[in-house]
C-alpha cells in the first residue's frame, strides 16, 4: 500500500471516534509541525496541549504502525499519530519529501551545499545547535553503535529501515573521520558494524535482516580503508577479519575476503 492510496474510511478505524475528531482539531489548530514523509513514512511534531510528541506512521509489511513518543495507553492509536495522517490527508503536500530532497542535495557540488548551509545557519537559529557537533570520537561513535543494536528485541522486531537509517548516521561519522585522515579509525568503525550486522543477524538466525545493499556498501568501505592505509596495523586487520568470517551470518552472505587476503597478505610478504 502507499500513502496516497488513504482515505478517511481507513484511518478513522484505527482509533476511536473520539480519537479521531481530537486529531483533525489539532490539524485545525495548527498543532502539527515540522512534517516529512519518505515512501513509508510519514513523521511530524505534534503539540497536544502542553506535550511536544514525535509521531510517526509506518508502512510495514503492507499494513499501518504508529510509533510516538508520548505515553499513550489504551485501545488504538494515540492522538498524536492520527494527527500525522489528518494532517496527511488535509495536505499531503506540506510533508517535505524527504527522498527527493536527499536526492537533490546528492547532485549539489561541496562549495553549493556549503553555502546553503550557512544560509540555513544565518537565517534559522535551530540549525545553528546541529552544526556545533564537534569532531566524531571513536569511543562515542561504538557506543552509539551498541545503543542501536541494543534497541532490536530478542526477536528482531524492530524496524529494519529505521535501524538501518540509524546505523548509517555511524557510517557517517566514520567517513568524516577518514576524510581527516583518521582512516585505523574509520576502518575499525566499518569493522564494528559489520561485526554487529552480522552478529545480530547470526544471534538471531535471520541471515537476511539487513539489506544486501546495507552490507555490501560496509564492506566495500571497509576494503577500501584497508586499500588506502598505509599504517595500516596488518596483526589486528587480520583478527578482524577472521572474526567476520568466523560469523555464519557472513559465510552465508555473498561477500568475502579471498581477494583482500591475497593482496593483502601478499603485499606484507
Ligand atoms: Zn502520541
Amino acid at each position: 500500500m502507499r500513502f496516497e492510496e488513504l482515505d478517511a474510511d481507513k484511518i478513522q478505524r484505527l482509533g476511536s471516534e473520539e480519537q479521531w475528531l481530537a486529531a483533525q482539531e489539532l490539524v485545525r489548530q495548527k498543532q502539527v509541525h515540522f512534517r516529512f514523509r519518505t515512501p513509508d513514512r510519514l513523521e511530524a511534531a505534534v503539540q497536544n496541549n502542553e506535550n511536544w510528541c514525535t509521531a510517526a506512521v509506518s508502512i510495514i509489511d503492507g499494513g499501518l504502525q504508529s510509533t510516538c513518543t508520548c505515553q499513550h495507553e489504551g485501545e488504538g492509536w494515540c492522538v498524536c499519530a492520527l494527527a500525522v495522517l489528518a494532517a496527511w490527508l488535509d495536505k499531503p503536500e506540506s510533508f517535505l519529501d524527504r527522498t527527493a530532497l536527499r536526492d537533490q542535495l546528492k547532485q549539489y557540488s561541496k562549495s553549493e551545499l556549503i553555502k546553503i548551509i550557512l544560509e540555513l545557519a544565518d537565517k534559522v537559529l535551530e540549525s545553528r545547535e546541529l552544526l556545533k557537533e564537534e569532531s566524531p570520537d571513536l569511543d562515542t561513535i561504538l557506543e552509539s553503535i551498541d545503543s542501536i543494536i541494543g534497541q532490536v528485541g530478542p526477536t528482531g522486531a524492530a524496524e529494519t529501515g529505521e535501524l538501518e537509517e540509524k546505523l548509517r548516521l555511524a557510517q557517517e561519522k566514520a567517513d568524516r573521520l577518514a576524510q581527516m585522515g583518521r582512516l585505523s579509525e574509520a576502518r575499525a568503525t566499518y569493522f564494528y558494524l559489520l561485526d554487529n550486522v552480522f552478529g545480530l543477524e547470526e544471534d538471531l538466525g535471520k541471515p537476511g535482516l539487513f539489506s544486501e545493499e546495507l552490507k555490501q556498501e560496509l564492506y566495500e568501505e571497509y576494503c577500501q580503508l584497508i586499500h588506502e592505509d598505509r599504517h595500516l596495523d596488518r596483526t589486528l586487520v587480520q583478527q578482524e577479519i577472521e572474526q567476520l568470517e568466523s560469523r555464519a551470518a557472513f559465510s552465508q552472505s555473498q561477500l568475502n575476503f579471498a581477494d583482500l587476503k591475497k593482496n593483502f597478505i601478499g603485499e606484507g610478504e
